[in-house]
């Protein structure tokens, strides 16, 4: 089959400015993306720069952006992107520093985040024989999570990436929660004060975008969800978000609904008259609109005793 591939380019040490290739060539049908890349470097753009290692969807070292999607280049198989025609573009990750070409800075990108969570064991007591054993079943949970391979799937699905690059991300978030869980860790809290600062789990809007990239179905989201409740649980919470959940909880147990006007005064808190004060200007836009929800003035959903229930029931049984 012949097929144009489309590939970024961008050469800092030559003007550095953005462009793109176009390389026409013969593959066999059951070539991959990565095997054409490999292809045009070999026999026709040695210049052509990317990433690739393991050749089995193994390593994540060649992730790109596929006809505008993240993939990895070595499981891609070129058939399944020349449906609606013969050319396939291909893209560094979006939001990403570009070293070269194809070549992203993973630093930026993942591995100083992973960092920023201190993805390491510290156990009670000394090792026997060098190893810290337990029980498989104890094991469980974390089984799943142990099997990323930190392609960065992830990161590149996240939606709150784009707009705050600083965000420290599903990926490196996930390995928080792996060492967070992990039983044989002496102070489990250690990671979860990490990523309950800001740009950490409260960051994360829930779009559950993590999920559906991850190739392992490790569920990111899921895990950022359970740091949470641990940050909660624990007491670790800063107070703005400890208020913040307080008040959205009370509201939809009292009225079956939320009460914006209530959240927005009771998250700054009632006797923060500076953090009040700073809600003023948005209150009077809201206002001038005909938007603005005033605070405790919040009428009952027809069936708000029967959500009461839920809330009693649920408490009773924490309790
Ligand atoms: S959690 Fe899934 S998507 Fe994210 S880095 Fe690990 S394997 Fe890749």
């Amino acid at each position: 089959m012949q097929v144009t591939f489309k590939v970024y380019r961008k050469d800092p040490e030559k003007d550095g400015k953005p462009g793109r290739s176009n390389y026409t060539l013969e593959l066999a049908e059951d070539a991959t993306v990565l095997d054409a890349l490999l292809k045009i470097r070999d026999e026709s753009d040695s210049t052509l720069a990317f990433r690739g290692c393991c050749g089995r969807g193994y390593c994540g070292e060649c992730m790109m952006r596929v006809n505008g999607s993240a993939r990895l280049a070595c499981t891609a198989k070129v058939p399944d992107y020349i449906k609606k025609g013969p050319e396939i573009s291909l893209d560094p990750l979006r939001n990403v520093p570009v070293i070269k070409d194809l070549v992203f800075d993973w630093d930026a990108f993942m591995w100083n985040k992973i960092k920023e969570v201190k993805p390491w064991l510290e156990t009670e007591g000394s090792p026997v024989n060098g190893e810290n054993l337990i029980a498989d079943a104890a094991m469980q949970d974390l089984r799943k999570v142990m099997s990323c391979f930190y392609c960065g799937m992830c990161d590149e699905g996240c939606t709150v990436l784009p707009v705050d690059f600083d965000f420290l991300g599903p990926a490196a978030l996930t390995k928080a929660y792996r060492f967070a869980f992990d039983p044989r860790n002496k102070d489990s809290r250690e990671q979860v004060k990490i990523v309950e600062k800001p740009k950490g789990i409260w960051d994360c809007v829930h779009c559950y975008e993590a999920d559906e990239h991850c190739p392992r179905g490790i569920e990111p989201t899921k895990r950022i969800v359970a740091l949470r409740d641990r940050a909660f649980n624990s007491g670790i919470t800063h107070e703005a978000v400890a208020r913040h959940h307080a008040s959205f909880a009370a509201s939809v147990k009292e009225s079956g609904w939320l009460d914006e006007g209530r959240l927005a005064v009771e998250s700054e808190g009632l006797t923060n008259v500076k953090g009040l004060m700073k809600l003023l200007p948005t209150a009077a836009k809201a206002l001038a609109r005909g938007k603005a929800p005033i605070p405790y003035m919040h009428s009952k959903r027809p069936d708000a005793d029967k959500i009461k229930k839920i809330f009693e029931k649920a408490e009773q049984e924490e309790k």
